[in-house]
């Protein structure tokens, strides 16, 4: 039988549960690279290996600002995204609202596209099993997704249905990844897009294209199960240093803390966090270890 393969994108508003579902998906089998060809514009999150198939899970950047104010350049860039992936994975959690008001212009934008959408309805937990259908239903009244999943990415119901409705969708392809990429230098890498995406979330995007987190330093205390990592953000400008640091240092202590969580959730241990803000007109573009802020 073929090797089958795929690049998924995973989307969805801030809070849903995409970080969770994906480390669940995942395991402890984290192994993020650095983008191949392959996927130009899209960030890879994480690979996922399973028995004869790969699937390789990318962020998609764009996608996330295309909520309210609709630009038209951010519209298709985010295109541009979803053109390089092979299947859409639209996550969703249980808002006070729901998130349906929140991705109504992405599934906009999604109902265009060829690829297979998928929904998960994630944080099926928290709500009663006779509400749930009703919920079901009011996503499939849009009339854009393939499938629709209910789970629970905190606790894992329906995500072996997930993992079914995606390796399904695969086609035959390479294996894009080697199967075991757990390395020091994929570590720094992962470090920095959490930061990056706390950041983000934290300043609700704001933050220009020019900035960028460095991590400079990861001690591996394997002894205390200790992770200590000194990180910096670099800006180019006195004003956005302003904005990352909030009131009274309010806003770095979130990003800082809420990033800390996350990290100590993937790599299973303890995470001391040190995080700086720099200010500096032309950091070296062209250092591996440096991502760009913008999505
Ligand atoms: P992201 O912003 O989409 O990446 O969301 P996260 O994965 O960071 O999750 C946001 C919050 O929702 C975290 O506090 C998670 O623990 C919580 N969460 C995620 N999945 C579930 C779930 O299935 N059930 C419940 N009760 N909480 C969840
Ligand atoms: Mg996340």
């Amino acid at each position: 039988m073929d090797f089958l393969s795929g690049f998924v994108a995973i989307i969805g508003p801030p809070n849903s549960g995409k970080s969770t579902l994906l480390n669940r998906f995942l395991g402890q089998k984290v192994a993020i690279t650095s983008p191949k060809p392959q996927t130009t514009r899209n960030r890879i999150l994480g690979v996922h290996n399973g028995d004869g198939y790969q699937i390789a899970f990318v962020d998609t950047p764009g996608i996330h600002r295309t909520r309210s104010r609709l630009h038209k350049s951010m519209v298709s860039s985010a295109k541009a995204s979803l053109q390089e992936v092979d299947i859409i994975l639209l996550v969703v959690g249980l808002g006070e609202a729901g998130h349906r008001d929140e991705v109504i212009d992405v599934v906009r934008l999604l109902k265009k596209t060829a690829r297979p959408v998928l929904l998960a309805i994630n944080k099926i937990d928290l709500i009663k099993k006779e509400n749930l259908l009703p919920l079901i239903e009011s996503y499939d009244t849009l009339g854009c997704f393939d499938s629709i999943i209910p789970l629970s990415a905190l606790y894992g119901d329906g995500v072996e249905i997930l993992r079914e409705e995606l390796r399904k969708r695969l086609s035959a392809g390479p294996q894009f990844f080697p199967p075991d990429m757990v390395t020091d230098k994929s570590k720094g890498f992962l470090i920095a897009e959490v930061i990056r995406e706390k950041i983000y979330y934290a300043t609700r995007g704001e933050l220009p294209y020019s900035s960028a987190v460095v991590v400079e330093e990861i001690e591996d205390d394997k002894k205390r199960n200790l992770l200590k990592v000194r990180a910096v953000i670099y800006v180019e400008k006195a004003s956005q240093r302003g904005i990352i640091l909030g009131k009274g240092g309010s806003l770095i202590k979130t990003i800082g803390k809420n990033a800390r969580l996350d990290l100590e959730r993937m790599f299973s241990a303890k995470v001391y966090l040190e995080l700086f803000v720099k200010v500096e007109k032309n950091w070296t573009r062209d250092s591996r270890s440096l991502r760009k802020l913008g999505y």
